[in-house]
């Protein structure tokens, strides 16, 4: 496939070939194997000797075109579509680690990534240190002789803090750590980790790249030599993307820039206006010149992505009832998608946790965090204002 072109273009033009039907879009591969003309054919095609599809759970003509997209989009030189996003995170540990590996992470990242780091990889007795990203020495002080993977997400999610990519890349190379970014937040539209120095980059496809709440994904791309043992692990283990997710996936990248443009702009309109509201004690958007780490905003992302957080002034209690006020956006876990969603973590999401818990991941009582959807920014504006006003 011709990948040449310029980001958009390869999101809409890079496709698989087409049939003898002469289809001008792709079609649905429902079919979990393929078929070869003769013995030589099949053993051939087994033996790695020619690029063929041979079951689903490997390869598939729809999983491959999202994944040749996803490696052009994010300068990867490979990568392999999974069945949920979490699945790309466990796999990608599960391919390149081994017993007594160490992992350093920072310390604010997605609930089920945590459970994994906490819960899953001890069993085989994988450790990890998280570390406060905003101070440069505490990596330092994490590095051990069993360090092997540095993981981290650049915006983080619920608190919108950001990771230096292009300091942590150097890090990793100097002391031989392989550099994992989720770049679920930004998507490659808006920054693209691997050129920053970045090893693997994951994506939750379910978020921005669906960008409609429709299915779930994840994908991982990179190096070559990283994604084959990541290959090599999944086709044995079956965490593999259906076909029709990988087709709609593939259809909605087409539109991932028109629509990052869209989300960026409601999303920095919204911030400046809860900059001036009374009601809100502090506002947290990459693009805003107030978020502590603008600087590092603008040389690694090329807008602030569709995620703003915001504090709401007064207790807990207050968060809940904005919630309830809320009468046009949506009261959901998902984000990314193009109905505006607004989540008061302390309150649902991560009430079972101490309070003291919920400040370890940066969930203050007062947080509230806003997926910027793509209705009329007007209309957006007016909900939260309503929201905030009686609440
Ligand atoms: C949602 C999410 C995931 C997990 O993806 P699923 O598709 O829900 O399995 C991982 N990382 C981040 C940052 C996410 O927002």
């Amino acid at each position: 496939m011709d990948n040449s072109h310029n980001f958009e273009t390869n999101a809409v033009r890079q496709q698989i070939e087409s049939t003898h039907a002469q289809e001008h879009s792709t079609p649905m591969y429902l079919t979990s194997s393929f078929t070869y003309a003769d013995a030589e054919e099949m053993r051939a095609a087994f033996a790695g000797e020619v690029e063929k599809n041979i079951y689903s759970r490997f390869s598939n003509p729809n999983t491959q075109e999202l994944v040749d997209k996803l490696c052009a989009m994010e300068q990867a030189e490979a990568g392999y579509a999974f069945a949920s996003g979490m699945a790309a995170v466990f796999s990608t540990f599960a391919a390149l680690l081994s017993s007594g590996d160490h992992i350093i992470s920072c310390r604010s990242i997605f609930g089920s990534t945590h459970t994994v780091l906490n819960k899953i990889l001890p069993k085989w007795n994988i450790s990890t240190t998280y570390v406060d990203i905003k101070d440069t020495d505490n990596w330092h002080r994490a590095v051990t002789p069993s360090s092997k993977l540095l993981y981290v997400e650049t915006p983080t999610n619920p608190a919108v803090d950001l990771v230096d990519l292009k300091w942590l890349g150097d890090f990793a190379k100097k002391h031989g750590l392989i550099l994992v970014v989720d770049n679920c937040f930004a998507t490659p539209y808006l920054q693209k980790p691997i050129t920053f120095g970045a090893d693997l980059v994951i994506h939750s496809a379910t978020k921005f790249i669906d960008g409609q709440g429709r299915v779930l994904g994840g994908i991982t791309v990179g190096r070559k030599d990283l994604i084959e043992e990541i290959y090599a692990f999944s086709r044995s283990t079956g965490p593999a993307m259906s076909p029709f997710n990988a087709w709609v996936l593939s259809k909605s990248l087409e539109t991932l820039a028109v629509r990052m443009d869209r989300h960026c702009e409601n999303a920095l309109k919204l911030s400046e206006y809860l900059e001036r509201h009374k009601a809100v004690n502090w506002v947290r958007y990459p693009f805003l010149p107030s978020h502590p780490q603008h600087e590092i905003a603008k040389t690694q992302m090329s807008a602030g992505g569709g995620v703003v957080a915001f504090g709401i002034k007064g207790d807990i209690e207050r968060g809940r009832r904005f919630l309830n006020n809320i009468k046009m956006c949506s009261l959901t876990a998902n984000l990314g998608d193009s109905r505006t969603i607004v989540t008061h973590p302390s309150s649902t999401t991560h009430a079972k946790l101490s309070e003291e818990e919920r400040l370890k991941v940066d969930i203050s009582p007062e947080l509230i965090r806003v997926s910027v959807g793509l209705e009329h920014v007007d209309d957006i504006i007016a909900d939260i204002d309503q929201a905030l006003t009686n609440s």
